[in-house]
C-alpha cells in the first residue's frame, strides 16, 4: 500500500536540502582531492590496452605490411582498403593503404589478425576533425603511434 507523508514547511521549500547540497559541495571544494586535469597541458597516462589510432609498423621506412588482405578481411566495419603491389624482389607491399577512420569502431580485429605484427592501434586518442578522414599509408606510417 502506497503511504504518502506529508512535507514539513522546511521540506516544502527545500531549505534543509538546498543546505545540505551546499554543504557538500563545500566540503568537496574546501577539502576534497582533486579529480580533474588541466588538459591539455597535463595528459592522462592510458591503458596499453586502450585502442586509439591506427598506425603502420615500419623498419627504416619500409612498412612490415606485406598485404595479405587479412585485415581488411577480418575488418567488421570494411573501413580498411588495400591495393596490393609487388616490389622488384617480388615481395608483396601495400601500394595503397586506407582506413576511414569515421567507420572504424576501433574493435581491434586487424590488430589482432595481422600475421606481420604491422597495423597496431595505438594510445593516441586526440582524433576530433571537422570533416570526414580516411587515414592513408603515409600519414599512417608517419604518426607516432607506439605499443
Ligand atoms: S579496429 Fe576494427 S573496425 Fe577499425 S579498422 Fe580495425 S578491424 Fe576495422
Ligand atoms: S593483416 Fe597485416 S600484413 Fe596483412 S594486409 Fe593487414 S596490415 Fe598488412
Amino acid at each position: 500500500m502506497l503511504v504518502k507523508s506529508k512535507p514539513g514547511l522546511f521540506q516544502r521549500f527545500y531549505v534543509v536540502e538546498i543546505l545540505k547540497g551546499l554543504a557538500i559541495t563545500m566540503r568537496k571544494f574546501f577539502f576534497g582531492k582533486t579529480v580533474t586535469i588541466q588538459y591539455p597541458e597535463e595528459r592522462r597516462e592510458y591503458s596499453d590496452r586502450f585502442r586509439g589510432m591506427h598506425y603502420i609498423k615500419s623498419v627504416n621506412g619500409v612498412e612490415n605490411c606485406t598485404a595479405c588482405m587479412l585485415c581488411p578481411t577480418v575488418c567488421p566495419a570494411e573501413c580498411i582498403h588495400i591495393e596490393a603491389g609487388e616490389r622488384p624482389d617480388k615481395e608483396k607491399y601495400p601500394v595503397k593503404f586506407e582506413i576511414d577512420s569515421l567507420r572504424c569502431c576501433f574493435c581491434g580485429m586487424c590488430e589482432e589478425a595481422c600475421p606481420k605484427d604491422a597495423i597496431k592501434l595505438s594510445n593516441i586518442y586526440e582524433m576530433s576533425q571537422t570533416s570526414r578522414e580516411v587515414y592513408d599509408k603515409k600519414f599512417l606510417m608517419e604518426q607516432r603511434g607506439h605499443k
